[in-house]
């Protein structure tokens, strides 16, 4: 990873909390899930009461309110609302637990099929030339809703690490979630009934 700027460059506040920038792949995923826990921190989604979390909520949402992309038997995709990259997706268990062993076989084979098709879908729509996969188990792991076990998929470009710090704290325009939602659900649709091994 390169960084961006030099001396004297003002880091987002974020940043600041990193203790060690030799970007080595646990710098680069304490930047990428660091933003989430800040942002719920500010207020939105925050839990009022044990089944208020957020990802318990959404799914009773519409697809267009909830940012909703995709809903499977046992699991959602669902874009993030505080994007660390365009695109960032996230695979929800509608099941309100906090640890991947909480899960069941049949939760785990769909999370993992949830996480083929997003990064198929998010490849399709934007030719994204990577991805960071992954969850955070534990708040003191990074997660910020530790309660509710969640998958990110965040598409990553050559290049991108200059301009992530610049949105990862930037509310994007509701408008904008809601066209990348139209758009990777109608690709997803597509995807899905593609055989898993011919995508
Ligand atoms: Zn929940």
């Amino acid at each position: 990873m390169t960084e961006e700027g030099g001396a004297g460059h003002e880091a987002p506040a974020y940043r600041v909390a990193v203790p060690s920038d030799d970007g080595g792949p646990a710098t680069v995923f304490e930047h990428l899930w660091t933003p989430y826990r800040m942002a719920y921190i500010r207020g939105e989604g925050n839990p009022t009461g044990t089944h208020d979390f957020p990802f318990c909520v959404i799914p009773t949402m519409s697809d267009e309110d909830g940012l909703i992309v995709a809903r499977g038997t046992t699991v959602f995709a669902v874009l993030n609302l505080y994007p660390y990259n365009a695109g960032h997706l996230m695979l929800v268990p509608y099941r309100h637990v906090p640890d991947y062993t909480d899960l069941t076989a049949d939760e785990v084979a769909e999370l993992g099929a949830f996480t083929q098709t997003a990064m198929r879908v998010v490849r399709s729509v934007s030719g994204a030339h990577g991805f960071n996969i992954g969850m955070n188990q534990g708040s003191v792991a990074g997660a910020g809703i530790a309660d509710h076990l969640h998958q990110h998929a965040v598409p990553r470009w050559g290049g991108d690490t200059n301009f992530m710090p610049v949105i990862g704290l930037t509310r994007v325009l509701p408008q904008v979630l809601r066209e990348t939602r139209a758009l990777l659900a109608d690709a997803w649709a597509t995807a899905a009934a593609v055989p898993a091994g011919e995508a």
